[in-house]
């Protein structure tokens, strides 16, 4: 299918969750759940698009938008299967266009903006080649994955042979865990219940349901108020037992003495792990709360900005859990990158999910990651949170606790034609009505 790009279009899509403090926790008090959202057309004449966004919680998506569309000329008039056959080399391109580069580096906007244009890219690419995202790259040999990846400022924590021979050791199994993941979906944990702007009432509502839909593990948001959080905690224990783990996510909003003196106080219900009780970029006061914390397990990832930040969090021995997520560095690649690290240092990795569309992209980096990275889902699971699937076009089936296998193609990234107009900020109908 030869052809060349011929469309770059970015959208302001918003919606208006702070309304209901859907998404509220301690640092995130009103989101608007939002997409600055990019498609790519051409003129192959296929009728295939490419869509990619970066979730962002409000105003922030004028900014995040503008990022997306300075990189328009990387993408327009080049050609469609050469561009789509090296993303790697696309990947390096982006990157290291000096000028831009010059706002992180490597982090921040302009890094999530390249972001957007990478995953886009791969959705075409899947389209394409009339696969699910997941099992495109699970059926990629080792050193294409390895060529998917920019090993600088990585090899001294992992080499390109290291990360060679990491993934042609567990290439044998790839069919039989691809049948497994066909057959199983990929375990879910859900935050749905955990919102900090809930009632007591809808908390241990909603704990229960999620009990009864078959999840075994749940969130709850902590940290705006230690004694809100110690009744909560116990409410949500008293509803779902013993059984089922609890973990609890503080959104970055202590200090190193408070997180201690706060975990003390959570300890006794028995928190599966705690999330971003700090700066999310601090390496060592994670590491320092993790070792004071002890035996608690200590969890971040959402936000760290780049794979030279996952690798010293791994190196520090800072972290129990990684929780990467789709849209927060440059994309597949760098993702991918991340999941190479973790496996490397066996650390397992949750992927942060939730947002608008984080759930569709990233079950497929954790699926790709158990059937060619990892090999495995032990004390492993991704994010669930039930808002907003329904404007996508190939939303995230949960099946009693876990992710069902996508099979359409793509990166089930497209949102529906009828939202985009109809959320469509500031001119869609859903904005004018809610002034
Ligand atoms: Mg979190």
């Amino acid at each position: 299918m030869p052809g060349v790009f011929t469309g770059f279009r970015t959208l302001d899509v918003r919606f208006p969750t702070s309304a209901d403090l859907d998404g509220s926790d301690a640092m995130n008090v009103d989101p608007d759940y939002s997409a600055a959202y990019l498609i790519l057309e051409t003129d192959a004449g296929d009728g295939l698009e490419g869509h990619g966004f970066v979730f962002t919680i409000g105003r922030g998506n004028d900014v995040q938008r503008a990022a997306i569309e300075a990189l328009r000329q990387y993408v327009l008039g080049r050609d469609v299967d050469a561009v789509l056959a090296d993303l790697g080399g696309m990947w390096r391109e982006l990157v290291y266009d000096a000028q831009l580069r010059w706002l992180g580096p490597e982090k921040g906007v302009m890094h999530m903006a390249i972001g957007a244009v990478i995953n886009a890219l791969w959705d075409l690419r899947a389209k394409r080649a009339g696969l699910p995202l997941w099992q495109l790259l699970s059926e990629l040999s080792p050193q294409e994955i390895v060529d998917l990846v920019d090993f600088r400022y990585l090899t001294d924590a992992l080499t390109p042979d290291e990360a060679l021979a990491l993934l042609t050791a567990v290439e044998p199994g790839r069919a039989e865990r691809a049948a497994t993941l066909r057959a199983n979906g990929y375990p879910a944990y859900t935050t749905s219940p955990g919102w900090l702007g809930y009632s007591d009432e809808k908390l241990s509502r909603l704990a229960k349901e999620a009990v009864a839909e078959g999840f075994t593990q749940i969130k709850l948001k902590v940290g705006a108020d230690i004694d809100d959080d110690v009744r909560r905690f116990a409410l949500a224990r008293s509803v779902v037992g013993d059984g089922v783990r609890i973990a609890v996510d503080a959104n970055q909003r202590w200090d190193v003495d408070e997180a201690v003196a706060a975990i003390e106080r959570l300890r006794e219900f028995d928190p599966w792990w705690v999330e971003e009780p700090t700066a999310p970029d601090d390496v060592l006061a994670h590491a320092a709360i993790r070792r004071r914390a002890a035996p608690v397990r200590i969890a971040t990832g959402e936000h760290a900005h780049s794979r030279v930040l996952v690798k010293q969090f791994l190196q520090a021995e800072a972290i129990d859990v990684l929780q990467l997520d789709s849209t927060r560095v440059a994309g597949v690649n760098e993702n991918i990158a991340i999941l190479l690290l973790a496996a490397k240092f066996g650390i397992p990795v949750c992927p942060h999910a939730g947002g608008v569309g984080l759930c569709e992209l990233v079950q497929h980096l954790a699926m790709f990651d158990f059937v060619a990275v990892s090999g495995t889902t032990t004390d492993r699971n991704i994010e669930y949170v039930d808002h907003l699937h329904e404007h996508f076009l190939d939303p995230v089936r949960i099946v009693r606790g876990a992710y069902a296998a996508p099979a359409a193609p793509g990166f089930s990234a497209q949102i529906r034609s009828e939202t985009l107009v109809r959320f469509g900020f500031p001119d869609g109908e859903a904005w004018k009505e809610a002034q």
